[in-house]
């Protein structure tokens, strides 16, 4: 069972213990109490032999839950709900079990009614909008989605958790501005996230500017995700490969170093963009770039990998070969073996130093399905992207 899955039938389960084991206590009480102490409970008082049905149930729910047969607990966790109308969690909680098992009308039908009735408190009343905002986004209806959570907004400007979904939906949309003023909204409510994340949609905005030829707006705006979060590696990146391209080499080669000082793990990037100057000026910048660097970064897997591969650029195969084989030692579930033992073998195969190189690398190599991974939620990516599209969270994915 997955584990969001579980943790909201826990939820439920202990909001429905709650219920059910007040409705015995009062029952008992009730028991002791004269006739006339009764009518201030009656609300929540089932009928007598109800709350042994109720406690049946409850107990056939959760064995249901222990054996993971989801249906089955929530049809016997809705018996129990339906006995109090009063119970809005409960149906909150049900809503949501129903969202996370796919049945989205079914979700979306309890939070209307709850919407329906007069007495709801105005909290639980706001958190059935922002439900129903997130069956529709589930149910990929993202106009809806958005126009709910727009709505709430207007009703509720300070509601965290609305807002974030909507600088998502933003995101989704490409609507950097819009996303932008939402960032800066949860800023001002104390996200400590945000400057980094605004810093990224800043950049994004600066993307769409530069792929639209608005070269002097895109600069201004890679300049401002830096000056918002000099720790932004995509915007250094973008800077750099926009001054390359008005002619300025050494402010771009600056630019890309920056991206790679902030993040070692992410060299590759740094390295392909030195690659990728003109032959006279890719040789020497990259010869510079590894010259100053590679004793402060040797032990940096990521860093030497960019290295041997530009070792065998150069023709120096016995020190690749050398290289590959530390790695095979140090670290056999590096990705980048794969294609570096490949290209080796390849343009040196009569070499002596790669003799035994072969040999080596299928008694030592393991090989990963996915080269990158996020370091907040563990998932696993064929590449590097700067949100990761699981947890949501910014700058958490590394090569593994
Ligand atoms: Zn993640």
């Amino acid at each position: 069972m997955e584990i969001s899955l579980f943790a909201g039938l826990a939820g439920l389960f202990i909001l429905l213990a709650v219920l059910v084991f007040t409705l015995l206590a009062r029952r008992r009480q009730a028991k002791r109490r004269p006739p006339a102490g009764k009518t201030a409970d009656k609300a929540l008082e089932p009928e007598p032999g109800e709350t042994d049905r109720l406690l049946h149930s409850y107990f056939k729910g959760l064995s249901y839950v222990l054996s993971n047969d989801t249906d089955r607990a929530v049809a016997e966790f809705i018996k129990v709900a339906q006995v109090n109308s009063a119970t809005s969690e409960i149906y909150l909680a049900l809503g949501q079990l129903f969202r996370k098992t796919g049945e989205i009308e079914r979700a979306i039908r309890i939070h209307r009614n709850l919407l329906l009735r007069s007495s709801l408190p105005a909290n639980i009343r706001l958190q059935t909008i922002f439900e129903i905002g997130l069956d529709y986004k589930q149910a990929g209806l993202i106009d809806r989605a958005r126009q709910t959570f727009e709505e709430l907004l207007d009703e509720a400007p300070t509601f965290v958790e609305a807002l974030t979904e909507l600088g998502s939906i933003y995101e989704l949309c490409r609507e950097w501005d819009k996303a932008i003023e939402v960032q800066k909204k949860l800023a001002a409510l104390g996200d400590h996230e945000s400057e980094h994340v605004l810093a990224h949609l800043t950049t994004e905005m600066a993307k769409e500017y530069e792929l639209a030829g608005d070269w002097q707006r895109a600069l201004k705006l890679y300049r401002r995700a830096i000056e918002i979060d000099p720790g932004c590696i995509d915007a250094w990146l973008h800077l750099g490969d926009l001054q390359l391209q008005q002619g300025q080499t050494t402010e771009a080669v600056a630019a890309w170093e920056r991206g790679f000082a902030i993040n070692p793990d992410l060299a590759s990037l740094t390295v392909s963009r030195l690659a990728a100057l003109p032959a006279d000026q890719a040789r020497a910048s990259q010869e510079k770039f590894f010259q100053t660097n590679l004793q402060a970064y040797g032990g940096n897997v990521n860093f030497i990998a960019a290295y041997i591969n530009f070792l065998i650029d150069e023709g120096k195969y016995a020190e690749a070969a050398g290289r590959i084989k530390e790695m095979l030692v140090r670290r056999p579930d590096c990705a980048a073996l794969f294609q570096l033992t490949g290209r080796l073998v390849h343009v040196a195969a009569g070499h002596p130093e790669c003799r035994d190189l072969l040999p080596l690398f299928f008694s030592r190599f393991q090989p990963v399905d996915k080269p990158y991974q996020c370091g907040n939620c563990g998932c696993y990516l064929e590449e590097v992207v700067w949100k990761c599209p699981k947890c949501a969270h910014w700058d958490t994915v590394a090569p593994r």
